[in-house]
């Protein structure tokens, strides 16, 4: 958090900065020669039918333009024309870019026989429109204005203040799309004598002229500075996603460590559970799961509300054993114990597995009569069920209803009635007496 406030810090004072720095520097400048390298002429109206005449040379190192202006032509000129690229058929028009240029600086006195209007043109060369065959083809982005004699200070012409003349558009057909100033590769710059001129002689004196602009325009600087900012607003998007996915991916893990440990718990518990409370053999209730679940709880609110028993033993188990085989006793055992879970009310009653072939079924809010009756019950089942090697298999049951009395004299009451029940020929129920 501190290292991203950092770097917000940094980028707002770079910001700052570039700001800071393109209003007051970050100039560039481009004088044209009066005197070298590059073409200049001087242009009349002769070419075209008039009979004005201009001349030019170089005095005192100012760029002088001397013209002898006659009206008999239409539209009577003389021009200063400064070649900026060679025009040559079959080559590409390698002008000058002045789209980062802000304004064009002239060093200029004029002598004309009244206050007159100066032109000044920056010829644009774009195949979309232009031919190198036909010189006017080429945009002119024009300014003409009227011009104090014998001032001695630089016109400074903001170039967003050039327009393209109507005639040139209407003359040459051009496109909407191309009806716009542009600057981009300006193959000529062109001073000439106003639209309305008298006779009479004109002179210009060109001390300097000077492009100014900045190295790179506002427009593109606000480019960089939106571009710097949303790539760092990006970045650090992007590092927020995966910072948060992989924190994901470590929740998600932790969970899911969780989980299995959960299960392992689990299944322990119930492991353990049944190893204290379960019979491995029928999964019902084994003793201690019968003394934990009835007796151990509260033996008092047990006794109160009515708790009666059913001891259950099976009949010449033993028997069995020795005919069938312990496995086959085994699944009888199973199957006994299944018969009566299924036949008894499983949310209050309960059987649980005493020992051996003894089981005891606990009926609590239940009364002496109630458990009789299911015994009674049962011993019919069991007697009448259709049990694996057609074994007839039966059952003695005693029953009790705890009174005032320890567990174990209850159970042993049962355990007596039981007894009585055996001796009196087995498969019977007799209830303990008080
Ligand atoms: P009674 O009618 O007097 O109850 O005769 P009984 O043969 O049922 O009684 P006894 O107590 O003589 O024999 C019980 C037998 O139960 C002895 C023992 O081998 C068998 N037994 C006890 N537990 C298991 C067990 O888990 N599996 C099997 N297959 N037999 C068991
Ligand atoms: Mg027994
Ligand atoms: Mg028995």
């Amino acid at each position: 958090m501190k290292s991203e406030i950092k770097i917000i810090l940094f980028l707002f004072c770079v910001s700052a900065i570039l700001l800071l720095l393109h209003s007051v520097a970050m100039n560039r400048s481009l004088i044209i020669d009066l005197d070298g390298d590059i073409p200049i002429f001087a242009l009349d109206d002769k070419s075209v039918g008039g009979t004005s005449e201009a001349v030019t040379y170089m005095e005192n190192g100012s760029r002088i333009l001397e013209c002898e202006l006659t009206t008999s032509y239409q539209y009577p000129f003389c021009e200063l024309n400064f070649q900026l690229a060679s025009l040559i058929q079959g080559e590409p028009v390698q002008g000058i870019d002045f789209a980062n240029f802000t304004r064009v600086g002239l060093w200029l006195r004029y002598t004309a026989p009244v206050d007159a209007g100066i032109r000044f043109h920056m010829r644009n060369f774009n195949p979309e429109y232009a031919t190198l065959a036909d010189e006017n083809s080429m945009k002119y982005n024009s300014l003409e204005w009227f011009f104090a004699q014998g001032s001695t200070e630089p016109i400074w012409i903001p170039l967003d203040s050039l327009q393209v003349s109507t005639w040139w558009l209407s003359e040459n057909q051009v496109s909407l799309k191309n009806s716009a100033p542009e600057l981009t590769n300006i193959v000529t710059l062109e001073i000439s004598t106003g639209t309305k001129v008298r006779d009479g002689f004109y002179r210009m004196e060109i001390d300097k002229i000077e492009f100014q602009g900045k190295l790179i325009s506002k427009e593109q600087l606000y480019l960089i500075l939106v571009s710097m900012w949303m790539m760092f607003a990006f970045l650090r998007l992007g590092y927020s996603v995966i910072k948060y996915n992989k924190s994901l991916a470590f929740f998600k893990f932790r969970e899911q460590e969780l989980t299995t440990i959960n299960h392992l718990l689990d299944s322990k518990s119930r492991a353990l559970e049944d190893q204290v409370g379960r019979d491995v053999l029928t999964g019902i209730l084994n003793r201690h799961g019968l003394q934990a679940i009835l007796f151990e709880n509260d033996s008092t609110i047990s006794r109160a509300k009515g708790l009666s028993i059913a001891f259950i033993d099976i009949d010449h188990f033993k028997q069995v054993n020795d005919k069938f085989g312990h496995t086959v006793g085994d699944e009888v055992l199973k199957e006994f114990a299944r018969l009566i879970e299924e036949n008894i009310r499983n949310s209050s009653e309960i059987i649980a597995r005493w020992g051996g072939e003894e089981f005891i079924l606990a009926c609590p809010n239940s009364n002496l009569k109630q458990v009789e009756l299911l015994a009674e019950k049962i011993r019919m089942l069991v007697a009448a069920h259709h049990w694996p090697q057609d074994i007839a298999l039966t059952c003695s049951i005693g029953v009790a209803q705890m009174t005032e009395e320890s567990i174990e004299s209850f159970i042993k009451r049962a355990d007596v009635a039981l007894y009585a029940a055996k001796n009196q020929g087995r498969n019977k129920v007799v209830s303990a007496s008080k």
